[in-house]
């Protein structure tokens, strides 16, 4: 393996989410995060540079619903909301991460960095919002929220309604600069978490906007623009499977990106879960970079090298 490689591991917001409250024992988030954060020490440690981003699907889903119990108002945006989690989720990668660097007597520290990324107001996707967040509410409080908060609602069950809203493609990472900066002086950064808050651009103006980014899609694109080597998606399955919801799913160790397309286009990676990761993986090989691999959150270490998980190869 050649040394002072440039990796880029996106962190899945479900696999450190807390396993369901007590009894079955809830883990405070830094344990869960904390093997990870070892192994992400140790590629440091042999010199290799690591951008970490995060997922926040369930963390913002906690912080909506204690808004909503709040009372709601004034309304908590989803850039704030965004904004929120990249510092809870931060800190704690921060500090788990800081803590094992130490340990090693690594050179590397680590910084959580904001990080705005543009979308464009006139993507297709705010046209027709798709991507559920928050709680469940009947058909009588979606109609009113429909008219007093102008949110976009959707019946998922019936007579069981959520909150839609827009899931563009990331364009422009804003704070590109700082993660170069940040990298250059022996920082690895914590970037883009949640996908990164969704801003758009006027002129020379950002301003934030109702959205949220897939976090894959953002990883895909902080690689590219870094010139990354590998792209590893670390999540709560071991790798991406074929007829995953079937009686017989079957793994998946290598895949070539014509493979990844189509099965892709056959639906065995469904959109919101397992699609953007495959997507990201391919677009990534697509654009030039050489690994990329999609693995079990504990196995950071084997997914950067590529010697587990769902590997992708041109
Ligand atoms: P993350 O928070 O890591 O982004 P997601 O829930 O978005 O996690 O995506 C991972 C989930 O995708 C897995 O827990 C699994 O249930 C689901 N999934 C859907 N299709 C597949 C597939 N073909 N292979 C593996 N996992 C799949
Ligand atoms: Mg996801």
């Amino acid at each position: 393996m050649p040394a002072r490689r440039r990796i880029v591991i996106a962190i899945g917001g479900n696999a450190i989410k807390p396993p369901s409250a007590p009894p079955e024992g809830g883990r405070p988030l830094w344990e869960l995060l904390d093997q990870t954060a070892t192994q992400i020490a140790q590629l440091a440690r042999r010199g290799d540079q690591v951008v970490v981003i995060h997922g926040n699907g369930p963390q913002v889903g906690t912080l909506l619903l204690a808004h909503e119990a709040a009372g709601g108002s004034p309304a908590l945006t989803l850039d704030v909301a965004g904004a929120e989690t990249q510092g809870q989720l931060g800190y704690l990668i921060q500090q788990t991460l800081g803590n094992r660097l130490r340990g090693l007597g690594s050179t590397w520290t680590t910084a959580g960095l904001i990080t705005q990324v543009v979308v464009d107001g006139n993507d297709r996707a705010f046209a027709a919002p798709t991507k559920p967040i928050g709680i469940e509410y009947n058909a009588a409080q979606a109609a009113s929220f429909e008219r007093s908060r102008g949110w976009d609602m959707r019946e998922v069950h019936p007579g069981r309604w959520r909150r839609v809203v827009a899931s563009p493609r990331p364009l422009d990472i804003v704070e590109m600069g700082a993660i170069e900066a940040l990298l250059a002086a022996g920082v690895i950064p914590i970037v883009a978490g949640g996908g990164g808050i969704p801003v758009i651009r006027d002129g020379a103006a950002l301003s934030g906007i109702e959205a949220v980014i897939d976090k894959d899609l953002s990883a895909q694109l902080v690689a590219m623009n870094l010139r990354a080597d590998t792209l590893a998606v670390l999540t709560d399955v071991d790798r991406a499977y074929l007829d995953f919801e079937s009686q017989d799913p079957r793994p998946l160790d290598r895949l070539t990106v014509a493979e990844g397309w189509r099965y892709l286009r056959d639906g065995h990676f469904p959109p919101g879960s397992m699609g953007p990761k495959v997507e990201a993986c391919l677009r990534f090989i697509e654009g030039g970079g050489q690994r990329a691999a999609i693995a079990a959150l504990p196995k950071a270490q084997g997914a950067a090298d590529c010697l587990t998980g769902t590997v992708f190869t041109a």
